[in-house]
């Protein structure tokens, strides 16, 4: 874990709320694992105090993050322009586990709720690599909110989407294409889950992959404070005690948590 001064490289907006920024940061490239995250410093100045978190979402050399405007730090940078710079804190956190694989075994589904696509592209990319057969379920309120379907698809082919208003894909929450999915494509191979997105979805995904005896992990985006571990501001109840989404986490086995 480093804390650089990095150069942002391009800022993009890519809809009404979701900016895409790419960093120059070798060191969080080569080093990050999927589901690991950052600690960016919105401002040189004191206003926000605290440095903000986001995902991992691509590596190339450099570093992408993936966000949505919420507030004052993301508002701040979403304003950032090419040259700027930024501190930014990383990698940090404990990714994903990604499985062993012999002869296409297992697959993995991965759950993508909203804003929640943001750490899971690269672990799409990094899972195909290993030839996992990798299968993709895309979240959104509403069509435009439809976060990151053309990289999944880089990434592998099936790829499915619902929206909640049912005007891009499926219609429904992403947990009921859950369900008809694994409907219509049962494996003879062990099934991992990998979700992320808003709790309520977290907890129905990982309800039903208990009924299912899926292994399925989740992304926790607690609220926290400094990420390493130091203010305990980001206590998760674990069926072995109280853990810290920034230091034990962000991602955890659903079947440990409290929900
Ligand atoms: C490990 C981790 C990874 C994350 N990755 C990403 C990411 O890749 N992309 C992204 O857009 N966001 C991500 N988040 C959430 C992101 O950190 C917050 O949206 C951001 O800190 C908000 O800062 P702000 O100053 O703009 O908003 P604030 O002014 O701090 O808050 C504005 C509103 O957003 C809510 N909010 C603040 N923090 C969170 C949070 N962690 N989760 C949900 N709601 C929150 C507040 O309750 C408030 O309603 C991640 C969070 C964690 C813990």
């Amino acid at each position: 874990m480093k804390d650089t001064r990095v150069k942002v490289l391009s800022n993009k907006k890519i809809s009404h709320v979701y900016y895409k920024m790419a960093l120059d940061a070798p060191y969080i490239a080569r080093t990050a694992k999927p589901g690991q995250f950052v600690q960016i410093r919105c401002n040189d100045s004191f206003e926000p105090l605290l440095r903000r978190p986001f995902s991992v979402h691509r590596v190339n050399g450099n570093i992408e993050i993936l966000y949505e405007t919420v507030g004052s730090g993301t508002e701040i940078l979403s304003n950032k322009k090419e040259g700027d710079k930024i501190n930014i804190l990383g990698p940090l956190g404990n990714g994903f586990t990604l499985p062993r694989t012999t002869n296409g075994e297992p697959r993995a589904i991965i759950i993508a709720g909203g804003i929640g696509a943001a750490p899971l592209v690269y672990l799409a990319e990094e899972l195909t690599k290993k030839k996992i057969k990798t299968i993709v379920l895309i979240g959104a309120k509403t069509k435009n909110l439809i976060l990151c379907e053309k990289d999944f698809k880089k990434a592998t082919p099936e790829v499915y989407v619902s929206t909640d208003d049912g005007t891009y894909g499926s219609q429904g929450f992403v947990s009921k294409l859950f369900h008809k999915i694994l409907k219509t494509t049962e494996s003879k191979f062990e099934t991992i889950v990998y979700v992320c997105g808003p709790h309520g979805m977290l907890k129905c995904i990982a309800d039903i992959c208990q009924e299912r005896k899926f292994k399925c992990q989740v992304s926790l985006e607690e609220k926290m404070a400094c990420g390493i571990g130091v203010c305990l501001g980001c206590a998760v109840k674990t069926k072995s005690g109280t853990k810290l989404a920034c230091e034990d986490g962000p991602v955890f086995n659903a079947s440990e948590l409290i929900w």
